[in-house]
């Protein structure tokens, strides 16, 4: 039975919202995959694991410039000792090393059997076949082991991973030519409202462009996702159904607006006509308050944010982006917000988690935060001068200057 959705109200926290959307993100199954070039994965989700090759690093690899000793052989400084010959990165050596006994090495250079420790070129003075040594070194100094970092077989990138650069450096390092990546999800946008013009159009006097469609298709994409934007719907049930079949082919439908509950805000009614369930209506945030997450009878998961340009992003970071995540074959991971130091204190209301629009300046170790001084949910040009949001609990009136405050980057 669908829901009446005039009666079914579910206003979360937001704690509870985005563990409920967590919930539903972790069910999903993996998608399809396919194989790209090593330098095309960037931005892809990797499907399969990373596997070493072989031990790394493969053979004892000195850190330092300088000469393969024994540790032992320097308890008494300065020390003299007889240099058996040179060994160059990529180098094979046959050397070996007795007591009383230095090789020359270079960064890189595998350590030749005998010694157990590299003392830096800095500490040493070399006399013809002689280098006297003025620095002790430790067992094990200046060398990595073999097989220190990774043995064989290990798993150095598991599958679900974003691949950034040092995913592309271990994959290169393994010698992977290409990686299996998940297929990107497509994620419909559908953006509603009778005062909605395309942005190639001129407004009348009380028309507003469309940028959420174009927004979020941006977000989309950040998420690792592939956007399909379709054409706005006008707050009319029958092509707002239209056009929400359309987006149900995709993976995910994401609509802007209408979800508030003005008269004409239609969008919940006409989901109701998949047999949808909806997991929740609002949640006690601000901008941001009437969000709503649900799933069609087709299993099809569908977020009605609001329309509020501003609102509308922060949203889709909230609750839509971790279900993209979860639909490109991501990990999971949970949203954590770092703290900066209030450069200027807040008022506010108690009661809704805000997330309000704000600017993380200053330098080096000394980041502060202060509000970014937006007119409300509609003020897009102060979102673009924001590189930020702060994160105010719903139970604080004010904090004062200097306290460390919640941030999330955006
Ligand atoms: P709604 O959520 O439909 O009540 O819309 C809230 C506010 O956001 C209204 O001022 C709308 O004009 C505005 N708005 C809704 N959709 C968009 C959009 N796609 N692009 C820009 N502004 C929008
Ligand atoms: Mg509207």
């Amino acid at each position: 039975m669908s829901p009446d959705p005039s009666s079914f109200v579910n206003i979360l926290s937001f704690e509870d919202a985005r563990h409920c959307v967590e919930d539903h993100a972790t069910r999903i199954s993996a998608p399809a995959s396919e194989a790209a070039e090593l330098l095309q994965s960037a931005g892809h989700v990797l499907a399969e694991p990373v596997v070493a090759d072989r031990d790394f690093p493969p053979f004892p690899r000195a850190t330092r410039d300088g000469f393969a000793v024994l540790a032992a052989d320097l308890q008494m400084l300065p020390a003299t000792l007889e240099v058996i010959g040179e060994i160059k990165a990529g180098a094979t050596s046959a050397l070996r090393l007795e007591p009383g006994q230095a090789a020359a090495i270079m960064t890189g250079a595998p350590a030749p059997t005998g010694s157990d420790a590299v003392v830096m070129v800095e500490h040493t003075t070399v006399q013809g076949n002689r280098v006297e040594v003025s620095k002790g070194v430790k067992q094990g100094e200046n060398i990595v082991p073999a097989g220190a970092e990774a043995r064989r077989g290990a798993h150095l990138v598991a599958p679900g991973t974003r691949i950034d650069h040092a995913a592309i450096a271990v994959a290169a390092s393994v010698g992977m030519t290409k990686l299996k990546v998940f297929r990107k999800p497509r994620v419909a946008v559908l953006a509603t409202g009778d005062e909605l013009v395309d942005i190639a159009s001129t407004p009348g006097p009380s028309q507003i462009r469309n940028s959420n469609s174009y927004s979020l298709a941006a977000q989309v994409h950040a998420a690792g996702g592939e956007a399909i934007v379709l054409p706005v719907a006008p707050d009319e049930p029958r092509r707002l159904r239209e056009l929400m079949e359309q987006g149900f082919t995709a993976d995910l439908l994401l609509l802007s607006g209408g979800v508030s509950i003005g008269k004409y805000d239609l969008v919940e009614q006409v989901l109701a006509k998949f047999n949808t369930e909806f997991f929740f209506t609002g949640v006690l945030i601000q901008p941001g308050k009437p969000a709503v997450f649900g799933r069609a009878s087709s299993g099809k998961y569908f977020f009605g944010l609001p329309g509020n340009p501003i609102s509308t992003m922060v949203t889709f970071d909230l609750f839509a982006k971790p279900m993209i995540e979860a639909l490109a074959g991501m990990s999971a991971r949970k949203l954590v917000f770092p703290a900066a130091r209030l450069k200027s204190a807040i008022k506010t209301k108690t009661g809704l988690k805000r997330f309000l629009p704000a600017i993380l300046s200053g330098e080096f170790e000394n980041a502060e935060v202060e509000l970014a001084g937006w007119q409300g949910s509609g003020d897009i040009a102060t979102m673009a001068r924001a590189n930020c949001y702060i994160v105010i609990p719903p139970d604080r009136e004010q904090i004062g200057a200097g306290e460390l405050v919640a941030v999330m980057m955006r």
